[in-house]
């Protein structure tokens, strides 16, 4: 993917975000201008200038070909073209948040074979092991060792990075969403980390910044500073998001985002059309530019 220079002004983006809650929502009743208006409203509040949408694959029937999961097959619902032309007509970014399934990666990139903006990479299931986030299909109860886990996800993702499918390895370590919930590994955590990081290193893929960890037991922005830290020196380049599943989650945590990125002496972020990345100062433009602002509490 190119990387071509961009222009001095700030940009704040928001490119994971879905435009329903997971697991309901018919596509007619979310899929709609009013809802898109909604996002748009919520993202001018916070200065967000890039908004885009990344459903997730698996509500297309289209996913099957990729993998048959039960769960999958509950959700596969949607037909990914009349999404694709839903998100073109109204002025979002148009994006799919698609699982990595190794086995998978010819049929993957078929489906992608669509205009898309960017594509964002996951890893939420282990395979038939289980889920690393969803407690319905539990992947600790089949690797209950934390190591084994932490280890086998971050090679799984380690394995996304490296497929070249994608452009954003999204939630990076999303492993740690129980937060106390779970065992923590023995391992320094940085053993864990660097396998990605290597990948990351090796592909150039961009790095998820996802606040939405926040929102999760964790209380923790994707991926932790000790992860970010290894990133920044391995050369990587950062994309911003929020993963949000409604319009009062658009931007949500961003100052201290900002602040993780502002302390890392990270200035640029990617932004991202037709599947090529440039570099752009991060920030909220306006009268507020070059300063990490901390008064987000004046928002929703
Ligand atoms: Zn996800
Ligand atoms: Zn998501």
């Amino acid at each position: 993917m190119a990387v071509v220079p961009g222009s001095l002004d700030r940009v704040l983006t928001d490119y994971h975000l879905h435009l329903r809650p997971d697991d309901t929502g018919e596509a007619g009743e979310y899929f709609t201008e009013e809802n898109v208006d909604h996002y748009l409203a919520a993202a001018e509040e916070h200065g967000i200038d890039e908004l885009g949408v990344s459903e997730h694959v698996y509500r297309f029937t289209e996913s099957l070909e990729i993998w048959r999961h039960p769960y999958w097959e509950g959700q596969a619902i949607d037909d990914i073209d009349a999404y694709c032309e839903f998100v073109r007509s109204t002025s979002l970014r148009l994006g799919i948040e698609c699982d990595f399934v190794p086995g998978s990666e010819e049929r993957i990139a078929n489906l992608l074979q669509r205009d898309f903006d960017y594509v964002v990479g996951s890893t939420h299931f282990l395979g038939e092991q289980g889920a690393v986030d969803d407690r319905r299909f539990d992947v600790w109860e089949n690797i209950g060792d934390p190591d084994a886990l932490w280890s086998t996800y971050f090679r799984w993702q380690a394995e996304l990075a490296r497929s070249g499918l994608f452009d954003i390895v999204s939630h990076p370590d999303l492993v740690k969403i129980w937060g106390r919930d779970r065992p923590g590994p023995q391992r320094d955590l940085r053993f864990h980390y660097e396998p990605l990081v290597e990948a990351i290193s090796e592909s150039g893929i961009a790095v998820e910044i996802s606040t939405a960890g926040l929102r999760k037991p964790v209380e923790e922005i994707y991926p932790s500073r000790a992860f970010a830290e290894m990133c920044v020196e391995a050369g990587a380049d950062f994309a911003l998001s929020s993963d949000a599943h409604a319009p009062d989650q658009v931007g949500y945590g961003y100052d201290r985002a900002l602040e993780l990125l502002s302390s890392l002496g990270v200035e640029r972020i990617c932004v991202f059309e037709r599947r090529e990345r440039r570099l752009e100062p991060v920030g909220r433009g306006g009268a507020d530019a070059g300063q990490v602002s901390s008064s987000e509490e004046a928002g929703a």
